[in-house]
């Protein structure tokens, strides 16, 4: 299978081969032909599938014979991140038509996005937020699209967006193609796809499950010794570019500058950095300015860097979606990549959660010569400890992994093995320690 049987035009193919695409994916096979013969699609699939260019190619067949500088087709995706991304596989494939394509999203100057507008743009590519102000602003007139595409819908839920995308639906026509993506199929995804879409053809691409081209490897760690078991697992594995998670921007920051201080060129890639500083990181990462990358889950959807040899999860996320959409940044397009995830105790049911969704166990592994014992008492006194979450995890400023205090008192040395595990492991007491490196009582991690 080659992307010829397709038959696009020679612009477009000239594009395709420019990116270095010689097979189409799964999800490409399955949904050009679908979307160029003017269906409606449902697209169940995660990132890494390649999708992106699955609603792009078609898109730009479409489009590409008559360039009329008015705005044809519109993308709404859920992160500036992914828009830029969207825009940016636009740009490549479409490169050697006539057809012009813009991303409008926030944190950014309106005034050049008004600019390009006017002067007439065949693609837009939006966050829901930005694109409204456009469309207050009478900026931009979306009466006369062709096509919709709705990517990452269920991001866009959790985000708050769906009701600025029906607000948005509003200003479309009614009649028009329209393409929707989502990974997975809450009731209210559900809902407004069975809303919108027509006598759709639906196209499931591994639905949920992470990418198999990633290998999955789960590191038992009591949150005070994950600095140093990173420095220690960065100093003996051989990687390339590394992108590891963090649970706050907090961590994220003070994680990226403890690694700067070990001599690894990193960057931050978090909520509070300006539209231009995230960039600015991510094209470091990408252009190879920086090894790693060290980022909140706000990221994890929105980095098309394809030679990300390992993602590392500092901390656990939170659901099995933000694990899958973290590890889809490994292995992409079916080069393989490793995802190693930092578990403290009291992740052990999320661990189950993303077992069950894998549908097999995650290989336990300790990293060889590592002193497991070498955890340092956390001592402060109980009324000074920052709030813990129940699921004992610190949403302190000034808790960085690597925070440690002297001893002060026995209490706090010899926790039981519960308050141990709500600490994250930041207990000392040996014997509690040899329980959590090697197997707590009632786990069967
Ligand atoms: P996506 O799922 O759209 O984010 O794409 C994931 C990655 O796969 C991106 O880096 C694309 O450039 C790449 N990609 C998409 N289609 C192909 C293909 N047919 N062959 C090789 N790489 C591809």
């Amino acid at each position: 299978m080659n992307f010829e049987q397709f038959s696009f035009d020679p612009a477009i193919a000239a594009g395709i081969r420019a990116a270095g695409y010689t097979t189409p994916t799964p999800i490409q096979e399955k949904a050009i032909p679908l979307v160029l013969a003017g269906r409606d699609v449902l697209g169940l699939a995660q990132t890494g599938t390649g999708k992106t260019a699955a609603f792009i190619l078609p898109i730009l067949q479409r489009l590409g014979k008559n360039p009329a500088r008015r705005t044809r087709a519109l993308i709404v995706a859920p992160t500036r991140e992914l828009a830029e991304q969207i825009r940016q596989a636009a740009c490549d494939l479409g490169g050697k038509t006539p057809l012009r394509c813009i991303a409008l999203y926030g944190g950014v100057g309106k005034g050049p996005q008004t600019a390009a507008l006017k002067r007439g743009v065949d693609i837009i590519v939006a966050c829901p937020g930005r694109l409204l102000d456009h469309l207050a602003d009478d900026a931009i007139d979306l009466a006369q699209v062709e096509v919709l595409v709705l990517d990452e819908a269920d991001r866009m839920c959790d985000m708050g967006f769906l009701p600025d995308i029906r607000r948005i639906l509003k200003h479309l026509p009614a009649k028009r193609q329209t393409l929707f993506f989502s990974a997975t199929m809450p009731p209210e995804i559900r809902g407004l796809a069975d809303g919108i879409l027509k006598n759709p053809a639906t196209v499931q691409i591994g639905m949920i499950a992470p990418a198999k081209t990633v290998s999955h490897a789960l590191y038992p760690t009591p949150d005070g010794l994950k600095t140093k078991l990173l420095l220690a697992m960065l100093g003996q594995t051989a990687t390339g570019r590394v992108l590891i998670f963090t649970r706050t921007k907090h961590r994220a920051k003070n994680l990226a500058r403890d690694l700067e201080k070990n001599s690894y060129r990193v960057s931050a890639l978090q909520g509070n950095m300006t539209q231009n500083r995230r960039q600015d990181a991510i094209n470091g990462f990408r252009d190879g300015k920086y090894d790693i990358l060290v980022a909140t889950d706000i990221a994890s959807r929105g980095i098309d860097v394809s030679e990300i040899s390992h993602v590392i999860n500092f901390d656990m996320p939170t659901t099995v979606d933000a694990y899958t959409h973290r590890i889809g940044r490994t292995g992409r397009a079916s080069r393989s990549g490793e995802a190693f995830t930092f578990a403290a105790q009291a992740d052990e049911p999320m661990v189950r959660e993303i077992e069950h969704v894998l549908g097999s166990r995650i290989e336990r592994r300790r990293l060889p010569d590592f002193d497991y014992s070498s955890i340092v008492p956390e001592t402060r006194p109980r009324q000074d400890r920052p709030n813990r979450t129940p699921g004992g995890q610190n949403r302190s400023r000034n808790t960085g992994a690597t925070a440690r205090r002297p001893s002060q008192g026995s209490a706090s040395r010899r926790p039981s093995l519960a308050a141990f595990a709500a600490a994250g492991g930041e207990a000392s007491a040996p014997r509690q320690r040899r329980q959590f490196s090697t197997r707590a009582r009632h786990s069967s991690w």
